[in-house]
């Protein structure tokens, strides 16, 4: 990672303590900070004169411009405050900038990846307000929410069945009456018509309703709306988790938590359902079988790999008495379903004629000799170690005063050429070997497809769920909607190094 270092005295150094003498204080800690976490230092940034405003700050104003020219990933520093506890307009410029460059503030305490949401409101904050500030606004934040919703007001989006209003300026539930009519539609037919939840969103779509979203209804959405309190007049909160990003493209997730860590409180707003109706509709919900509520075992031999060959959705698996257990597109309509014994059958086909193929292709190949790549790989490895401790020894140089901050960065920067250089190197006759392996690689695949294929029927789920995953990517499936029993297509798809 290529970064650089910023410098700058601010109110939380020691009063007594010269500038000089603060920054050199830092840079050591920095630059060891530096060492241990192998990051690339390419310049540091000084700021001698002790103005708090952006453009009085020239040493700032020249990082924030080579930030621009997207020339580090990461701006080292002490802490985020060194950066400015500035007015709010400089506060802005400073922070959309990294943001915009996608460029870490990076402290000894944390990394922030201004691309990250959380991140961002923490570094926002943590500008604005001394630590200990933070921590009670927070903290009163937290309270004031709980409060709200203790008190029965409704915090975060309504759910279908209701709008937003304000009763003394705080947020409560106003039934939508056309919407309303539809929860007590779906109600009153999974509790008194027993119908269940995938015929409910099939027939309210034939009927031309639509979610809040204008998306047709799915099982999971009825599902959904069959188990939410706030249809009786309660509110709950705590129902959601939030999933922290890993990568600033992902997308923002969340995930339910179990019902026993529901909070539940009176509302004050109107019901929609009666609690009878809605308790019987729970107990219904909870003595079927639901696919997705996971219990430990493992009844679908391929879960987590068959997927819709329409949407590419995994499907899942739903009891059905009539027919045997079936598998189904998560999306209604999207493809037909397929009771799950007739897609083993056919699977089971395919298993056997690929172990056939790939015994011929290994009996008919010869194969290629990889020591000469993997001598080359040897070499190259044993040049980026000595690489790597010339680099780490500059540090010393730097530390022990033979070197310079000028010297040290321009020796830095060749170092990083011939290292970066180098690495390409290593890829490349590692893309080599990759290669030449790949034909050899179907010997990798032969004794699990054997070890399938010879005991599949006295295999378990489990079983064959482990074998398969070992060696499939996903299995793909179609079948037309108008279409016999028997007349689908399922396409394997065997883990890369086939
Ligand atoms: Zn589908």
């Amino acid at each position: 990672m290529n970064i650089a270092i910023y410098l700058r005295k601010s109110r939380s150094d020691p009063e007594d303590e010269s500038m000089e003498e603060t920054l050199s204080r830092h840079k050591k800690t920095l630059l060891k900070f530096a060492k241990t976490n192998s990051l690339t230092i390419l310049k540091i940034y000084e700021e001698v004169v002790s103005g708090d405003g952006l453009f009085v700050r020239p040493e700032m104003v020249k990082l924030m411009s080579d930030i621009e020219q997207d020339k580090y990933d990461g701006v080292l520093c002490m802490d985020i405050d060194r950066l400015g506890r500035v007015d709010t307009k400089d506060r802005g410029i400073i922070l959309d900038t990294f943001k915009s460059h996608n460029t870490k503030i990076i402290t000894p305490r944390k990394i922030y990846n201004l691309n990250d949401e959380l991140d961002e409101f923490s570094t926002e904050i943590q500008m604005l307000f001394a630590r200990q500030e933070l921590k009670k606004i927070t903290q009163r934040l937290k309270q004031g929410v709980r409060r709200t919703l203790e008190d029965g007001y409704h915090v975060g989006e309504p759910p279908y069945g209701y709008r937003r209003i304000y009763v003394d300026k705080r947020p409560t539930l106003q039934i939508h009456e056309e919407e309303a009519e539809v929860v007590r539609k779906i109600f009153d037919m999974y509790v008194n018509q027993h119908i269940g939840s995938y015929l409910i969103a099939e027939h309210l779509n034939l009927m031309g309703y639509r979610t809040r979203a204008n998306k047709p209804f799915s099982r999971n959405s009825i599902r959904f709306l069959l188990q939410n309190p706030t249809y009786i007049g309660k509110i709950v909160w705590n129902k959601r988790q939030h999933i922290k990003k890993k990568s600033p493209t992902d997308k923002h997730r969340s995930k339910l938590n179990p019902q026993a860590e529901w909070i539940v409180s009176d509302g004050v707003h109107q019901p929609i359902i009666d609690v009878d109706t809605f308790n019987k509709a729970q107990k219904i919900r909870t003595t079927r079988s639901h696919p997705p509520s996971f219990n430990g075992t493992i009844k679908n031999p391929f879960a987590g790999i068959i997927r819709c060959a329409n949407c590419g959705q995994l499907m899942s698996r739903q009891t059905s008495k009539k027919t045997g257990p079936r598998l189904l597109c998560v999306n209604n309509n999207c493809n037909k379903s397929v009771t799950i014994d007739k897609v083993e059958a056919a699977v089971y086909e395919q298993l056997k004629t690929y172990l056939h193929q790939f015994n011929l292709q290994v009996q008919t190949e010869t194969k290629p000799d990889t020591e000469p790549v993997k001598k080359d790989i040897s070499v190259i490895k044993k040049q980026l170690v000595t690489l790597n401790k010339q680099k780490d020894s500059l540090h010393d140089l730097l530390e022990q005063g033979v070197y310079t901050i000028d010297t040290f960065i321009k020796r830095g920067e060749i170092l990083t050429n011939n290292i970066e250089k180098v690495q390409k190197a290593l890829k490349e006759k590692e893309l080599q070997l990759d290669k030449t392996n790949k034909s050899v690689l179907a010997e990798k695949i032969i004794p699990t497809l054997t070890e399938l294929v010879t005991n599949y029927d006295t295999m378990l789920p489990n079983e064959k769920n482990l074998l398969m995953k070992e060696i499939i990517e996903a299995i793909y499936y179609h079948r037309e909607k108008i279409s016999k029993q028997n007349d689908f297509e399922v396409r394997i798809v065997f883990k890369q190094w086939i």
